[in-house]
């Protein structure tokens, strides 16, 4: 008897040992990555992030394009020769990619390769893209012809020269891959960012979410500070990355059917169930005209919206898109233009 009350004391003593906040960043598919989770002590905790970052590397040796071997660049080199066999990560990134295309008319198209070379070119030259370049960029751009099939786990492109680029989503969908592997060692209070890309998970203990900041339009401060569990958040716009050629401003976020980098001063914030959904989609919102965003989100349950738009005359106009009433805010304004989460 005495032994099981020891056993009993000895159990309740160690569920109730209290959980400690770990934090660990690292460059992750080119980006500053932000792993933070709660465990009971410093060697599971370090045990556990070390396995999420492998296997954000394990991503991004899939679907980088950078990487000249990446499983992605080897689909890429094979367009116009049928079909490939892909890994089923590349196979469910590609599928729900195809989704946000077929959602948005286009807005989101993963084929945009050879006009993402293009621009980064223009980034270095500070020139852009001849008349001729730009057209045999855009004759290879479209993603009726990518062909994903899921039973049989295969993709082709149709047309030799077309490339696939995946970073409008891949980030996203590793973020909730990470959390995934977390979860897998018992880590379930964690939250993982790759950049404007987060995934959160179980939240912190004696607390209902974890605070992400929604980042004002580009000079107009904080937007506001959101509580997230188990979902996802991804921000795109056009704060960080721009070339600005002739006096206009030209997005790394590309409109695929001019080839050419928006000039819209647009930020997006989205939240949805899914990482693949939430980068995609705030990606797409960006090319798309704002008063379109609620038909798009509307066919991705769980997802709501906040988006900024800045005006030729400067004032930043704001809009929230949340059907389901979903967003939990706690600080509107937010008080701290801190880490972007806690
Ligand atoms: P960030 O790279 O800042 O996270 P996004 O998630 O919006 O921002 O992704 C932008 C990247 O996606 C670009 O750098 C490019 O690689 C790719 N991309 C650009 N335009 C599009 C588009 N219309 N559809 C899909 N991917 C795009
Ligand atoms: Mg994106």
């Amino acid at each position: 008897m005495r032994c099981i009350t020891l056993l009993l004391a000895a159990a309740l003593t160690g569920c109730s040992s209290p959980l400690q906040r770990f934090e660990f960043t690292r460059l992750c598919m080119g980006v500053q990555t932000r792993i933070v989770l709660f465990a009971p002590e410093k060697e599971p905790a370090e045990a556990a992030a070390a396995q999420a970052f492998e296997r954000l590397d394990q991503l991004d040796a899939i679907m980088s394009d950078y990487r000249r071997g990446s499983e992605l660049n080897r689909l890429s080199d094979a367009a116009g020769a049928g079909p490939v066999p892909v890994s089923p990560e590349l196979c469910e990134v590609l599928s729900a990619a195809q989704e946000v295309s077929l959602a948005s008319g286009g807005a989101f198209d993963v084929t945009v390769g050879p006009a993402v070379a293009l621009w980064r070119q223009s980034r270095r030259t500070g020139a852009l893209p001849d008349e001729e370049s730009l057209a045999r960029a855009r004759a290879l751009i479209g993603w009726e012809r990518l062909s994903v099939k899921s039973r049989e786990r295969t993709a082709s492109l149709k047309t030799p020269g077309m490339r696939l680029d995946l970073g409008g989503i891949a980030k996203g969908y590793a973020a909730e891959r990470a959390v995934q592997s977390l979860k897998g060692r018992g880590v379930d209070r964690c939250l993982v960012s790759l950049a404007g890309d987060v995934f959160a998970g179980d939240p912190p203990p004696h607390e209902r979410g974890w605070r992400v900041e929604v980042r004002g339009e580009q000079g107009s401060g904080p937007e506001g500070v959101l509580l997230v569990a188990n979902e996802a958040v991804s921000t795109s716009g056009d704060t960080e990355q721009f070339v600005e050629i002739g006096g206009n401003r030209y997005s790394h976020i590309l409109d695929p059917r001019t080839g050419l980098g928006i000039g819209a001063r647009r930020s997006v914030t989205v939240v949805a169930p899914r990482g693949d959904w939430t980068d995609a989609l705030a990606t797409a919102a960006c090319v798309l005209a704002p008063g379109s965003l609620p038909a798009l989100l509307a066919q991705f349950p769980g997802s709501a919206a906040i988006t900024q738009e800045r005006t030729d005359a400067g004032t930043v106009i704001r809009t929230e898109i949340d059907p389901d009433h979903h967003l939990r805010w706690v600080a509107r304004p937010a008080v701290a233009p801190a880490a972007g989460s806690r």
